[in-house]
């Protein structure tokens, strides 16, 4: 038997569908900008107050995608083995349990993983990805697909694009977590 291909799904705004997500590269823009900052840096919230406001921004995560059908499908058919790698810090861990529930009702998630420690979210994906020998890793962060696109990881990085940073190409492309999943389905999976 084929052994099934290992991918990862980022957790908001690929398997939970989050509203507020456009707003992400307009603060980019705002950040580079000001601080004529390059490299990605995400801030980490170091007060109480200030992971109160987290979660908050959190609460806009509301939907699970359209797509999950889908998932439970390839791994029902041995064809994928799917896991849940988010850079969620610690302080959102409440919310993370919540959903991570909700999402594996039907135990079709191997393993789920958030960044515990808070590190910097594209240092833990990537160190993650590569822990995890990750065939594909599904995520609509720009920043963060450019960095482990650029990085020596093996796997493929699959980037669910947004309306707004629509303009940027990329090879591996889609609007929405669906259209990932059909070609991870046609072209991967034969
Ligand atoms: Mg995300």
């Amino acid at each position: 038997m084929k052994k099934p291909l290992k991918v990862g799904f980022d957790l908001d705004g690929v398997l939970l569908y989050n509203p507020a997500r456009i707003i992400r590269p307009i603060l980019k823009t705002t950040k580079e900008l000001l601080l004529k900052q390059k490299k990605p840096t995400f801030y980490v919230p170091q007060t109480p107050s200030e992971e109160f406001l987290w979660k908050l921004v959190h609460k806009s995560s509301m939907f699970i995608s359209p797509g999950i059908e889908e998932i439970e499908d390839l791994v029902l058919t041995g064809e994928i083995q799917a896991t849940i790698v988010t850079a969620r810090f610690e302080c959102l861990k409440g919310d993370y349990d919540k959903w991570v529930v909700k999402l594996n009702r039907n135990q079709i998630f191997k393993n789920s993983f958030y960044n515990h420690r808070n590190e910097q979210p594209h240092i833990f994906k990537e160190r993650m990805l590569r822990k995890l020998k990750l065939d594909v890793y599904v995520e609509d962060n720009w920043d963060i697909v450019s960095y482990l696109h650029q990085s020596s990881l093996k796997t493929r990085i699959m980037w669910v694009n947004n309306i707004l940073d629509k303009s940027i190409s990329y090879p591996d492309k889609y609007s929405n977590l669906k259209d990932a999943l059909k070609v991870i389905k046609q072209e991967i999976v034969v």
